[in-house]
């Protein structure tokens, strides 16, 4: 745990690079009732999950 914990949102699925919320694209509702987002991912330069 660092104390910038808190501003990532995950890691990129592709190359596990931790993604900052600044990165933030869109923010939705699952089926689920769960919030999903979606992030560009800086070391790919691509939309992904993070996770
Ligand atoms: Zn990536």
């Amino acid at each position: 745990m660092t104390p910038d914990d808190t501003q990532i949102l995950g890691r990129c699925p592709d190359c596990g690079e931790r993604i900052p919320t600044a990165w933030l694209l869109v923010k939705y509702e699952k089926d689920d009732g769960e919030t999903g987002i979606w992030a560009e991912c800086p070391d790919c330069a691509d939309v992904v999950a993070p996770e």
